[in-house]
């Protein structure tokens, strides 16, 4: 009997996601759950809301941040498409450099792979830089390492660029 292997890979992915205008916290409701629509993902957990002062700008409103784990088949660039499309759907227009968005979704990491394309950069540049996206991440797992870096806790206790600039704060489950 031929034994057919299954070459499909599930990687463990997590997701950073933010929204400052039109309802903050129910447009991440809403990806969080077009994401649980998908056939190809399976949404595992969420580290719930996260509030932040603005990066960049700072007449623009306060921000909602999560970050959101997920178990999917999809490569790290059909993964971005999907994401993409999302941020479609829930009418996301790019107005200036880190300004004001309904929803942004970012591959923060995907499984343990360090990816440098035209288009993603995995992990996340900024990832060990940003209050609202390392706190959610750590909250989601204490002991996440940082492909090429280590484990994420050290690096931030080790690292001077960290910022806790934007104030960022656990505000609430996700209901
Ligand atoms: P930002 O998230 O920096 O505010 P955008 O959401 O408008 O900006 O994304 C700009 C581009 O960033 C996207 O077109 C995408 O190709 C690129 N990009 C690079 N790496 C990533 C990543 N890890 N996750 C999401 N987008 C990424
Ligand atoms: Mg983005």
């Amino acid at each position: 009997m031929v034994v057919v292997e299954n070459l499909v890979k599930t990687r463990i992915v997590y997701l950073g996601l933010g929204s400052n205008i039109e309802q903050p916290r129910l447009q991440i409701k809403k990806a969080i759950k077009a994401l649980e629509n998908l056939d190809n993902i399976t949404v595992i957990s969420n580290a719930g809301y996260f509030e932040s002062k603005p990066m960049g700008p700072e007449d623009q409103p306060d921000f909602v941040n999560t970050v959101v784990k997920l178990e999917t088949v999809l490569t790290a660039s059909e993964l971005l498409t999907q994401c993409q499309l999302i941020e479609q759907q829930q009418g996301r227009v790019k107005k200036r450099h880190w300004g004001e968005r309904c929803i942004d979704l970012d591959i923060l990491l995907y499984g343990c792979r360090q990816i440098k394309t035209a288009s993603l950069c995995i992990p996340h540049s900024g990832l060990c830089q940003r209050d609202f996206v390392y706190k959610p991440l750590l909250k989601l797992n204490a002991e996440i390492e940082i492909p090429g870096k280590g484990l994420l806790r050290n690096i931030i206790k080790n690292n001077d660029t960290v910022t806790s600039g934007y104030a960022c704060q656990f505000t609430g489950c996700i209901l």
